[in-house]
């Protein structure tokens, strides 16, 4: 006897559900997408121990019709798709048909949906992939779905889900950057009857103040135009920069992605103004041609690749230094440039050229101290103690404290910091 066999179908299923289901935080994705592309100006999720016991998702979208409501679990069945070509459109987040057929292959999984020009609602029970029950039902337009006990027929897939917090966390990370691509929809998060989330719909820039958890007039919006590539967003001010990585959002075209390249793009166009280990903090929502966006490298589309990411990259890190420099962003601007100090290449003993100063070469010696164990001191200095001589030129008293090496310290081989007669003056020297 041959030892090949042709897999039976609840089998196919649970393996392809491998793929789309992760955790539970991929569960919530795919149903919050789903209410997204189903124009739900409203999408509310209610989680319980961090989505292993269930997840409830509740849209006010267009909704299923009855007809259609059967076929929403099968493999490949979807209403976004009907050629090849449409592949390339990118206009849904979901196109593959398979994310329902999945969850309900490895769950407990209740529909219950109405259109707006139906009488009444549908109700669909589906069980490890089997249909249970189905039958009419009152409810208000829109979707409800639950999935309750994830992985209750794939026990090792269960067993290695992680603790209650961590997939909560996980959950709530999909729902923001859900959230900060689409700030027109409102989003609601409950993990345990506690409100974890909450985002009513917004204009662009208070969805960014919102989950970037500063003052909408702290941000520094950023805009920019163009046939190839537009670019929309928030930055946050050098005094908001992070420890972490944490608050820098990236969307394209409704797709939250992530991008090294595009991330140091957005340090560098920061330049000096961000001390060594710290990050911006940013949303940015680009548009270019879908073309030039492969998102079909992986199931769950987590992994997005741009045509051009080198160039796109290099126009972000444009636009981060005009935002900056912008003069709306008042009382702001640092630009050390200003300062009237090009110091190169200080290194232990070497000579400060001071270009423009007056000051020659061999009368600026700096001393130069051992760095210090101020960590706390040196950022903070950054933004806002420089802040009032910001962008101001510096005063030949200025140049004269720097010819008096008792007043000059280097910190972190990085920063001088003069005594000038009004304050203190900070060079970057790497600037
Ligand atoms: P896909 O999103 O790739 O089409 P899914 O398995 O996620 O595949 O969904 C299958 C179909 O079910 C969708 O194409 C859509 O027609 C319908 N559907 C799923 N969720 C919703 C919802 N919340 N509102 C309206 N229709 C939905
Ligand atoms: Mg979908």
């Amino acid at each position: 006897m041959g030892k090949i066999r042709v897999l039976d179908e609840n089998l196919i299923k649970k393996i392809a559900a491998g793929e789309v289901v992760e955790r539970p935080a991929s569960v919530v994705k795919e149903l919050v997408e789903n209410a997204i592309d189903a124009d739900a100006k409203r999408i509310r999720v209610a989680v319980h121990a961090g989505g292993k016991q269930s997840m409830v998702v509740t849209d006010d979208g267009m909704g299923i019709d009855r007809e259609d409501i059967g076929l929403c679990v099968h493999r490949h069945a979807t209403s976004k798709m009907s050629s090849a070509t449409d592949l390339f459109k990118l206009d849904t987040l979901g196109f593959r048909g398979e994310a329902l057929a999945s969850i309900g292959a490895v769950s407990h999984l209740e529909i219950e949906s109405r259109t707006g020009d139906a009488e009444e609602g549908t109700r669909l029970v589906v069980e490890g992939g089997v249909e249970r029950e189905m039958h009419g039902i009152g409810r208000a337009r829109g979707t409800t779905i639950a999935v309750r006990n994830l992985f209750f027929n794939t026990p090792v897939r269960r067993k290695f889900l992680r603790h209650i917090d961590t997939e909560a966390r996980h959950v709530s990370q999909v729902m923001i950057h859900l959230a900060a691509s689409y700030p027109a929809i409102g989003f609601e998060l409950e993990h345990q009857g506690r409100n974890v989330l909450h985002c009513a719909p917004a204009e662009p820039l208070q969805r960014a103040a919102d989950l970037l958890g500063i003052d909408r007039d702290e941000l520094l919006p950023i805009s920019r135009g163009g046939e190839d590539l537009t670019i929309q967003g928030a930055l946050g001010k050098p005094e908001h920069c992070n420890r972490s990585k944490g608050k820098q959002f990236l969307v394209i075209r409704g797709r939250p992605i992530q991008s090294r390249a595009i991330t140091q793009a957005l340090q560098r166009g920061f330049g000096g103004l961000l001390p060594e280990e710290r990050h911006p903090i940013f949303m940015l929502w680009l548009d270019m041609d879908p073309r030039k966006i492969d998102v079909n490298v992986h199931p769950t589309k987590r992994e997005i690749r741009l045509a051009d990411e080198a160039q796109v990259a290099q126009v972000i890190e444009g636009a981060v230094r005009q935002a900056l420099r912008k003069p709306d962003a008042e009382g702001f601007i640092y630009d050390p440039t200003h300062v009237g100090f090009t110091p190169v290449d200080i290194s232990e003993a070497s000579p400060v050229a001071c270009a423009g100063s007056g000051v020659s070469q061999s009368s600026a010696h700096l001393p130069i101290t051992a760095p210090q164990p101020s960590d706390q001191l040196a950022f903070p200095l950054v933004p806002s103690t420089a802040m009032p001589r910001a962008g101001a030129p510096a005063t030949p008293e200025d140049v004269e404290a720097l010819r008096e090496p008792s007043r000059l310290w280097q910190l972190h081989n990085r920063y001088i910091l003069a005594e000038v007669a009004d304050g203190l003056l900070l060079i970057d020297q790497q600037v």
